[in-house]
This record gives structure tokens, sequence and C-alpha cells, in this order.
């Protein structure tokens, strides 16, 4: 077994937030009525891209209903959809969908994760869950030694991914930038160097009130696919 993958063996196994089991199992056990035929996956969603990825995506955590549910980052619901409809369109993604394990879906050169790695009640870890599982994250970064840009979704995101590199002894400019979209910030750690690009959250929130459109995401994605030298279909 590889390093990624005996990092991602022992993420699903992890129970170090008794909130968040408890509301994942509870999420798995009831259920959203229009998936009461299906086994929600119900545990710590890892990680989901190949291991040589130069590009790394960041949200928040996983949804209820979503990944909570397929056990793939940002699988089975909306924000996903806009996703990886990006990622597709500037040639990052196999297909523009993504309902299922299995369904076929490959990433080129990137990889999606999370700072919190199970689904929060109403997507809000607190900050000692965020501070538990950064660890798991700060692991993942060290496993990722291609990775030279990261697209952060969203403020949560931001600060929380902030957090942890800060922790794990990456260079970081302070005051600490605020988040926002477009935002770049470069960082250092023992010769490594890697960008930050902030970018909306493709929350319902955003996407169905045109804060973010698909053009700004793929933007950023290109921008990003760009600095960390990794070829994409870009029309942007
Ligand atoms: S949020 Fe992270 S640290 Fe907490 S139980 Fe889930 S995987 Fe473990």
């Amino acid at each position: 077994m590889n390093e990624l993958a005996a990092l991602e063996a022992a993420l699903v196994d992890c129970r170090r937030c008794p909130r968040l089991v408890a509301w994942r199992e509870e999420v798995a056990r009831v259920k959203r009525a229009a998936f009461r035929d299906e086994t929600y996956w119900g545990r710590p969603v890892p990680g989901f891209g190949p291991a040589d990825a130069r590009l790394l995506i960041v949200g928040l955590a996983p949804a209820a209903h979503g990944a909570n549910r397929t056990g793939r980052m940002f699988t089975g619901d909306r924000s996903g959809d806009v996703l990886y409809a990006a990622l597709h369109a500037v040639g990052l993604a196999s297909q523009p969908t993504s309902t299922h394990i299995g369904d076929g879906l490959e990433l080129f050169g990137t990889r999606i994760t999370a700072p919190v790695h199970c689904a929060p009640p109403d997507n809000k870890p607190t900050p000692t869950e965020r501070i538990t599982c950064g660890t798991w994250l700060d692991r993942e970064f060290d496993v990722l030694t291609e990775v030279r840009s990261v697209v952060v979704l969203g403020a949560f995101g931001w600060n929380a991914l902030l957090a942890v590199l800060s922790r794990s002894g990456w260079s970081v400019l302070k005051p600490r930038p605020a988040f926002g979209h477009g935002a770049r910030l470069a960082l250092t750690k023992s010769g490594r160097e890697i960008e930050l690009f902030g970018c909306y959250h493709v929350s319902q929130q955003n996407t169905f009130t045109g804060r973010l459109t698909p053009a700004m995401l793929e933007s950023v994605l290109v921008n990003a696919a760009q600095a960390a030298a990794l070829e994409s279909g870009a029309t942007h």
C-alpha cells in the first residue's frame, strides 16, 4: 500500500470528534427521503484524486447528503455539480458529472480534499474540530509532494487551511490575509513553495445568486493550473 492509500485507510476509521461521529452516523441512519434506498457512507470522506496531483482543491467539509452519502468529495450534490462541470470544462476532469464511486470519473493532476473530513451539523465544524482534523490535512500535504497550487473554496476553508499550514511550519504572511475571490498568497516550507488561490465556495447560496458564475470558477482553476504548470484545456 502506498503512503497516500495508507493515510486514507487510516482516515476512514477516524472517530476523534464525538459530535461529528454521532452526526455523520445519524444522518446515514435517518437519510433523506430521496435516498432512502441507498446505503450512506457515514464515515470520514478521504481526498479524491491522484497522489502526484499538482493542483489541490480545498473545500470545508463533506455535505450531509452529498459526500457523506456517496463517500467521495463533492459527489452527489449541487455544489459538486458546479465544481466538476468547471473542472471538466478546463480539462482537469474526465467527465462533467460526479454521481458515485465507480462512475468512471478521473481527475487529471488535481485532487480535492477538505480540512474537516466528516459532515458537520449546519455545515459548521467547531474550532476544536477544525484543529483536530487539521492533522489529517497536514499529513496529506506532506504526502502530496507535487502540489504547487491550492484553490481554496470559501472563507471558512481559507482560514482553516491557513491555520493548518501555519501550525505545520509553512511561512504565512502576518497579519494573515483576508479571504477574497481572486486572492493569491505564496507560502514556503523547507524550500517547497505553494500558491493559494481564493475562490467563492461552490455552494448554491453563491451559484444560484450569480455571486459565483461558471466563468469565474473556471478562471480561478485555469490560473491555478497554470501556476502549477499543469496542462488544462482552458478556454479562458
Ligand atoms: S472530522 Fe476529522 S478528526 Fe474528526 S472524526 Fe472526522 S476524520 Fe476524525
